[in-house]
């Protein structure tokens, strides 16, 4: 089976891309993988340059293509927050309860049609003698006043999608990708960069 290797030590994540990428015959690596321990410090100020900062120090360091992940959530209400900061929202260590119970707080008493949002999603490939390319993805939702499900990572117990009528975390992997800002940046990573993905099933 052909590898492909995801810059990300977000389990979550890993496991999201699984499930977008079995299809096509790929196993799914990540840096836990690795035998190196690899963290790149997100510097950046938007999805985008965290996305081609940690597609390009990756691929640098071992020779190889690699995909990244830059994603995160934006809360209209607050401003956008926590955007680029998603996964560190309540400090460290990072944590998935507490950043939830800060948005839970940061909204108590907000109408709903006041707790619109979205999931956004960066990709960057990057490999030597390549130029490094990007493609997002977005989703929009709702947040819920409590947690729903307990699918998914992150802030998926409290993202409403009204496409499916449920929480993200009450979504089945497979129904997740159809609508993610993950599964739409992929899809458009696939239109653009077919000949990265290769054939459907080739491999398997
Ligand atoms: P990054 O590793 O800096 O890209 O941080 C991404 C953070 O955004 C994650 O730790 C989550 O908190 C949040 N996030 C990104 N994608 C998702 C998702 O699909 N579901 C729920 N939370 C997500």
């Amino acid at each position: 089976m052909k590898k492909i290797l995801i810059a990300t030590n977000n389990k979550g994540k890993a496991k999201d891309f699984e499930t977008l990428f079995s299809p096509y015959g790929f196993e799914v690596q990540t840096l836990n993988d690795l035998e190196q321990d690899i963290d790149v410090e997100e510097t950046g100020v938007t999805f985008e340059e965290n996305a081609v900062l940690k597609a390009e120090t990756v691929s640098k360091l071992l020779g190889i293509t690699v995909i990244s992940d830059d994603s995160g959530l934006e809360i209209d209400r607050l401003q956008g927050a926590p955007g680029v900061y998603s996964a560190r929202y309540a400090g460290e260590p990072k944590s998935d309860e507490a950043n939830i119970d800060k948005v839970l707080s940061k909204l108590q008493g907000v109408p709903e049609e006041k707790r619109t949002a979205r999931f956004r999603c960066v990709l960057a490939v990057a490999g030597p003698g390549m130029e490094t390319v990007t493609f997002s993805g977005s989703c929009e939702g709702l947040i819920l006043e409590e947690r729903r499900g307990t699918n998914g990572f992150g802030y998926d117990p409290i993202f409403y999608s009204p496409v499916k009528g449920k929480a993200m975390a009450e979504l089945t992997p497979n129904e997740k990708g159809q609508i993610s800002h993950r599964g739409a940046a992929l899809r458009q990573l696939k239109e653009h960069l077919p000949q990265l993905l290769g054939s459907l099933g080739e491999g398997q």
